[in-house]
This record gives structure tokens, C-alpha cells and sequence, in this order.
């Protein structure tokens, strides 16, 4: 059964608002969010494994206070477990391992814990066709066309189901070349036989500049970013906070093998998307109206799809065209990872306050819930 607002709200009721702590499991942005948390003068938690536990105390300013192992992320979901995060008055703050490891659907129906934001926004994001509804059908953003693999007969990327971080993003011009780039895949160990088995989902190569546009709303703050405004009430306001690039393996380093795509081949190298890091990057000034307008658009349409809509950190994954229009392909609905360039500001954060960072401005939107007493409204 769905964990309702009400029922979050009713945690929240219980807890100590001077002891609050902020949580997140160790992977993704965690640093990020723990030392801005600990800037603002949280308590920190983190839910770890073994292995990676040493990297998450090797940082005193975003060492956490207290850290709970864990064998498989999927524990966090055992009622004792969550009992001892209720205990400790944790506000989890998601990123993309905490939506991937513990799964958007089980987060929606079986976490009883207050989430920063709002958790339908992790739903809506895990799943392509959703994605779609909220970005095409409601935001009115151009997203790449998609159609079937017997269809293809143009430069095309094959995704695989629930992939994350491109994991097994295939570029093909035609039904051959997709099982030639699978098969490729597997044989590499790049794809499982698992893998393969969902559904596949064929897009439109889009050419032009990638934009992993960042974004922060906030419902308390009104001394930064732009007003937003939605039948008839504030949904907070919208702040560009950043922006990166990913880079991508092996594809963003492939032209150092001095070769064309035939004599790729030839010496079996496959183009591949799999995420393995960020670049900083800033837009072209004119651009920040279109920008602003689609983050606008996209906070509008989450309102109308999940009432109160998102709030808080997320990123609209674009291609800029070579006729300045954007196209979205993805939507995170809450940290990014590219956010973790900007640990001491970014050129955006830095005009608001220096130094700023998105896990500083999530924890201060907690500080300020817990001020106003309305931590129910950032929080779900
Ligand atoms: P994603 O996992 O959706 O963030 O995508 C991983 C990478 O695949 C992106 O950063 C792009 O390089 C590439 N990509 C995804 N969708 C498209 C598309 N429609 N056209 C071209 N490249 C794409």
C-alpha cells in the first residue's frame, strides 16, 4: 500500500525538530550531501556497505555521524531498520543509487521514512513512458522520437531497459547493427543475458551539445531564482544551480583511437555511453530564458500530475540542437551527480552565495521547514 503524505506527516509530528538528522546511503552525491548538511549543522547519517564505508570517513568535513552497514541496500526496507532511522529523527535525502538500489516503486509503498522532496517524483522519473507523459504530454518539451527496432533506418540509440548511466546504450543505423552492438556488449561483459530481456527502447540519435541542466526549487526562499506561479499558487522558486557534462566511456575518448567508424569495427571497438564521470560546463548566456522556461514548465507539469508537484534539486538531461532548441531526453527528480563538481559553488551558486552547493541548499531548506514549521511541505 502507498505510504501517503498524511502518514509522513505524521512521522514528522513525532519527531525532535532540533535533532534532526540528515541520512542518505554512501554512493552517488553522498558526500555532497552529508558535508552540506553538515554545514548547516545537521547530524549526519549514513547507510553504507563494508567495502565502500572507508571512502565515506576519509573526508572529516563530510564524515557522517553516525554510519548503519549494510549487506544489500535493500535491507533499508526491513521494519527495523526504518525504526532506527524514525529513532533518529533521518530525513533521507534520494539520489540516483538510493531510487536504483532500494527501487522507486518499493520507496512509494514500503518506506516509512520522511524523503526530502517529493517521493512520486522518483516514480515518475524511473520510467520511461512516465517520463514521457510528464516532459511531452504535459511540459510541453521536445523529447527524440521513438520507435521500434524493425523500424530503424536512421543514426539511432537503443536503450536497454532500466538502464542507468547509458549501461548498454546502443548506436545503431539498422536492425543488424543493434544485434551486432548487443551481442558485442554481452561478449564484453558490458550487458547480462538478464539484461537483455526487458523491453529495449529505440530513440532518434540526437545530434548537438549535451546539457545536464540543474535545477533547485525552492518553497521557502524567495531571495534567489525565479517565482513560479501555477493556477493560482507560488510552487516556489526556480533556480538554474548548475550545469554539467558527462563523460562517457568509451565514446567521449574514442577519437584518440585514430580511427573511423569502419576501421572501428574492424578492430572490434563499439562505440559505448556508460557514465563514468563529469565535466563542468556553462550555457551561453542567451540561452538561460529558454532554460529557465523549460524548468519552469516541467515544475508546472509535476504539479499538475503529482500534486504539490517537486520540489527541491533536479535535472533536465538535454541536447542543445545546432539551432539552439533544446531537446530533453531524461529527467532526474532529485540530485544529480553532476552536482558534485560544485562542491564549493558553482558559477550559478556562487551569484546567489559563494561556495554554495546543492547539498547545502537542500540542508538549509530543512533548516528553514523546521523554522516555519512546515517541514511537511518539502517532505513526503
Ligand atoms: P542517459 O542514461 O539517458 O542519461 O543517457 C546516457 C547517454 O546516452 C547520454 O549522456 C547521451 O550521451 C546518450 N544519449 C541518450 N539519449 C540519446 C539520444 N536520444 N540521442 C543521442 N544520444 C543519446
Amino acid at each position: 500500500m502507498v505510504v501517503e503524505r498524511d502518514d509522513i506527516s505524521e512521522i514528522l509530528k513525532d519527531y525532535d525538530k532540533s535533532e534532526i538528522t540528515i541520512g542518505t546511503i554512501g554512493s552517488h552525491s553522498a558526500l555532497q550531501i552529508l558535508s552540506g548538511a553538515k554545514k548547516e549543522g545537521f547530524k549526519t547519517l549514513n547507510m553504507v556497505t563494508k567495502e565502500r564505508k572507508e571512502v565515506y570517513n576519509a573526508y572529516p568535513l563530510a564524515r557522517p555521524d553516525y554510519s548503519l552497514e549494510v549487506k544489500s541496500y535493500k535491507e533499508i526496507l526491513d521494519k527495523d531498520f526504518q525504526l532506527k532511522l524514525t529513532e533518529k529523527n533521518v530525513v533521507i535525502i534520494p539520489h540516483g543509487s538510493f531510487v536504483e538500489y532500494v527501487g522507486a516503486e518499493n520507496i512509494l509503498n514500503d518506506f516509512h521514512v520522511p524523503i526530502f522532496g517529493n517521493r512520486e517524483s522518483l516514480v515518475w522519473e524511473a520510467d520511461r513512458s512516465k517520463q514521457r507523459e510528464w516532459l511531452e504530454g504535459k511540459a510541453g518539451l521536445k523529447m527524440p522520437r521513438e520507435f521500434k527496432i524493425d523500424e530503424i533506418n536512421n543514426l539511432s540509440i537503443v536503450k536497454l531497459h532500466g538502464a542507468k548511466g547509458g549501461k548498454g546504450f546502443a548506436r545503431a543505423r539498422n536492425p543488424k547493427e543493434v544485434s551486432e552492438s548487443l551481442e558485442y556488449m554481452k561478449e564484453k561483459g558490458l550487458i547480462s543475458e538478464e539484461d537483455l530481456q526487458g523491453d529495449l527502447t529505440v530513440q532518434e540519435y540526437i545530434d548537438g551539445a549535451r546539457y545536464y541542466l540543474h535545477y533547485f526549487l525552492s518553497k521557502f526562499s524567495d531571495d534567489f531564482g525565479v517565482p513560479v506561479y501555477h493556477r493560482g499558487r507560488r510552487l516556489g522558486n526556480l533556480l538554474l544551480s548548475s550545469i554539467d557534462r558527462r563523460d562517457e566511456t568509451n565514446i567521449d575518448d574514442i577519437h584518440r583511437t585514430g580511427l573511423n567508424p569502419e576501421e572501428l569495427k574492424e578492430v572490434g571497438i563499439v562505440p559505448t555511453y556508460t557514465v563514468a564521470g563529469n565535466i563542468p560546463l556553462v550555457a551561453r548566456e542567451s540561452l538561460l530564458p529558454k532554460i529557465y522556461k523549460m524548468g519552469e514548465k516541467t515544475v508546472e507539469a509535476s504539479d499538475d500530475l503529482f500534486p504539490p508537484g517537486i520540489n527541491g534539486p533536479f535535472c533536465l538531461e538535454t541536447f542543445c540542437r545546432p539551432n539552439l532548441d533544446f531537446v530533453v531526453f531524461e529527467i532526474s527528480g532529485r540530485i544529480v551527480a553532476g552536482t558534485n563538481l560544485y562542491i564549493s559553488g558553482s558559477p550559478y551558486l556562487d551569484m546567489v552565495e559563494e561556495g554554495l552547493s546543492t547539498g547545502r541548499l537542500i540542508a538549509r531548506e530543512i533548516k528553514k521547514g523546521i523554522e516555519k514549521d512546515k517541514l511537511d511541505e518539502i517532505i513526503y
